[in-house]
């Protein structure tokens, strides 16, 4: 049942991001998502939360058909570019997309000479990327399952601009920390929420599409959450855009 805009919530309700006390603020409605911010951490997201069942039937309905993005190999160069940014030795590492997608990040890998593999949550996306660039390379799979299934550790995880379609934020988290090899690095990109770069009128920012995406990280917000799954920001690349580019690491 939804709550009044105006009714602070129970006190014992945290954050999903940062899991303070969750005092919120209201950012709008698009889409018909009404969009709220949390005082501690400056994350937004909707309300009420989404739920995977909710997903699922979303995208049950609406059954994506997937497409190349244009210029895919410059798409894949541009991947390429992103494992160089962490590491100039990928060489015979392993590799694993979270949210492969188109799978360039899985081409893109193996051409660095790793051992990569994609999972997709999607069916969709994952058996675009099987029919276009092999089965063996791509599994449709949330990271959840496929990291409780025991898998292969690997050096080098790709979370790109997925937390925000995340329902289960601890177990996403949880999950590349599981899968991550000691020593091993996670490059993330992922929508600033509480970028000083935002339009005044939060909903007025492109990349808001409810229930495409549904929550906004903050700076903050990203470190709290990685933080309880032992892992922590090594290094920070600076952007003018609204968007965090990062390598996080085990503690
Ligand atoms: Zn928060």
């Amino acid at each position: 049942m939804a709550e009044t805009p105006e009714t602070p919530q129970k006190p014992k309700d945290r954050c999903k991001v940062c899991k303070k006390p969750f005092i919120s603020y209201p950012m709008g409605e698009k889409a018909g998502f009404k969009l709220i911010a949390c005082k501690a951490c400056g994350s937004v997201m909707v309300d009420p939360w989404i739920t995977q069942e909710e997903l699922d039937a979303y995208f049950g309905q609406v059954q994506p058909q997937i497409t190349h993005l244009p210029e895919p190999d410059e798409q894949i160069e541009t991947m390429s570019q992103r494992i160089r940014r962490v590491t100039r030795d990928a060489a015979g590492k392993s590799f694993v997309d979270v949210a492969a997608r188109q799978g360039y990040g899985v081409k893109a890998a193996q051409a660095e000479g790793m051992k990569a593999i994609g999972l997709d949550p999607h069916d969709f996306f994952a058996k675009f990327a099987q029919e276009v660039y092999g089965p063996d390379f791509f599994k449709h799979a949330s990271l959840q399952d496929y990291a409780a299934s025991d898998p292969p550790k690997a050096d080098l995880i790709f979370a790109i601009e997925t937390f925000c379609e995340q329902s289960d934020l601890e177990g996403f988290t949880a999950g590349l920390s599981r899968l991550l090899a000691p020593g091993g690095s996670i490059y993330i990109e992922e929508a600033d929420g509480n970028n000083f770069n935002l339009p005044r009128n939060f909903t007025d920012w492109s990349y808001v599409e409810p229930p495409l995406n549904f929550v906004y990280l903050s700076k903050k917000g990203l470190v709290a959450l990685l933080g309880r799954h032992g892992l922590k920001i090594q290094k920070m690349f600076f952007t003018w855009k609204p968007l965090m580019r990062l390598i996080a690491v085990k503690q």
